[in-house]
């Protein structure tokens, strides 16, 4: 039997896996893929503290990202650079190989074409039903990113809002920028991106997507299609798209008996980007306290690993209220708000504050920052009252959404897209 069992060979399963491996542990990773790292949904842009702060291999990275241009519905440009890279643009696909191979470097075993169907729990152990066979553990992880078919048989809550997201790869001019495009078609509550970069073959490329509250794939076809990008692409090229949903809120609870939930598949991503792999592989470290902790003492109740879900808030609870404060403003923010809130960050103030606050890891300092400027303050008092007073009473406490019974992950699917057609 396995101390350990993971469900998920992301990065957040992986890390686990390294982490409880390196600490003497039998681990069973379960990879429902015949390869890891396939097929990469992500844009891969991760924060430099990261390599530090959780001891990653660096050979997947592609690109320093220090340079931002950010477009409003008008027209307005805003460019920001660092002088000292704070993101890097990674090989996602060579990322999560190379946490795999430091898993199995450390002694964790690796399933792979192991989807896992069922997971059983009994009063000595767990059971997961996989396409390879059953495995049996003390403890599962589950680390199946942004899908839930586990979740209801093991009485854990889903998800209460997600966003979903079309990226393409393509060909594409080189530059060092990022371009990000705000707008009510763009981008509906959200924005699109173009990531050029350069593939392990030297070839130009560009990651080009959009994260939309509603028909993510219509804008898609729009924006690839727009003027800033189509001048830039063959008209005839094809590009793979693939949609994906995005969890912006952590599950209610994060774990149950014998069970731990990290990264996506607790919901764990920052409200304002979507991005989650920094959150994957800290609630995987934070997982690993705890699994150390209930293996030790051979407890595997709800009341020793509530102390995860203790951890995580206490490390990133802050940071994920005020960035899902935040979205619900810029939400609903219309195209001439949008075009004034560009306007707003030229002021002297207003800019100062942003290039003293922003951080590419942690949003919340410069949203409590903006709250308090009076500029900004006027701006949103302003939103509010002209999007009506209903609205007020939702900033305060916005009702659950139902999740209905179609779970977003029926949605993620890749197919071919002619930008001609
Ligand atoms: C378009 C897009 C762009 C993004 N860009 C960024 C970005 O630039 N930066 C960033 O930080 N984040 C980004 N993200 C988010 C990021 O991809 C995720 O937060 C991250 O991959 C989560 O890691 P994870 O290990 O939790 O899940 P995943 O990486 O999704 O891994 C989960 C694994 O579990 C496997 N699995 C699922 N169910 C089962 C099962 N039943 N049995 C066996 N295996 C199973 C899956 O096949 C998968 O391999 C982006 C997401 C999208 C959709």
């Amino acid at each position: 039997m396995h101390d350990v069992l993971i469900v998920g060979g992301g990065p957040a399963g992986l890390h686990a896996a390294t982490c409880l491996a390196r600490r003497g542990w039998a681990v069973a990773v379960c990879e429902e893929h015949s390869a890891i790292g396939e097929p990469v949904h992500c844009t891969g842009i991760l924060a430099t503290e990261a390599f530090s702060r959780f001891a990653l291999p660096t050979t997947a990275i592609l690109a320093d990202q220090r340079a931002t241009r950010f477009h409003s519905p008008a027209g307005y440009a805003l460019s920001y650079q660092t002088d000292a890279p704070e993101a890097v643009l990674i090989d996602r696909r060579g990322f999560d190989r190379s946490l795999a191979d430091q898993a199995r470097a450390s002694g964790a075993r690796i399933l792979l074409d192991a989807r896992v169907t069922q997971v059983q729990r009994t009063p000595a152990s767990v059971v997961l039903s996989t396409t390879q066979g059953e495995v049996s553990g003390k403890l599962v992880i589950l680390a199946t990113g942004a899908a839930y078919h586990l979740h209801r048989s093991l009485g854990l809550p889903l998800p209460t809002q997600f966003i979903q997201t079309a990226q393409a790869e393509a060909d594409f001019p080189w530059s060092t920028e990022i371009e990000l495009y705000f707008g009510t078609t763009v981008a509906p509550g959200a924005f699109a991106w173009v990531v050029p970069f350069r593939d392990n073959t030297g070839q130009r490329k560009a990651r080009i997507g959009l994260m939309a509250t509603k028909e993510a794939e219509h804008a898609f076809a729009r924006f690839v299609r727009s003027a800033p990008v189509a001048a830039r692409m063959g008209a005839s090229q094809m590009v793979r798209l693939r949609r994906r949903p995005i969890p912006l809120v952590p599950l209610a609870r994060t774990f149950a008996t014998r069970t731990l939930v990290v990264g996506d598949a607790a919901g764990l991503t920052k409200p304002t980007t979507g991005g989650g792999i920094f959150y994957s592989l800290l609630s995987a470290e934070l997982a690993v306290a705890t699994a150390q902790q209930a293996l030790v003492r051979e407890d595997y109740s709800e009341e020793l690993l509530a102390s995860y879900e203790r951890e995580w808030k206490a490390r990133c609870g802050n940071e994920l209220r005020l960035g899902r404060w935040f979205r619900r403003y810029a939400e609903r923010l219309t195209d001439s708000q949008i075009d004034e809130a560009f306007q707003l960050a030229t002021a002297p103030a207003v800019d100062r504050l942003i290039r003293e606050q922003a951080a590419f890891n942690s949003h919340g300092g410069l949203i409590l920052a903006l709250a308090r400027s009076p500029q900004v303050r006027n701006f949103l008092v302003r939103f509010v009252f002209t999007s009506g007073t209903s609205y007020l009473h939702q900033l305060v406490r916005r009702p659950a959404p139902k999740v209905s019974a179609r779970l977003p992950m029926d949605t993620d699917e890749d197919r071919t897209f002619s930008l001609a057609s």
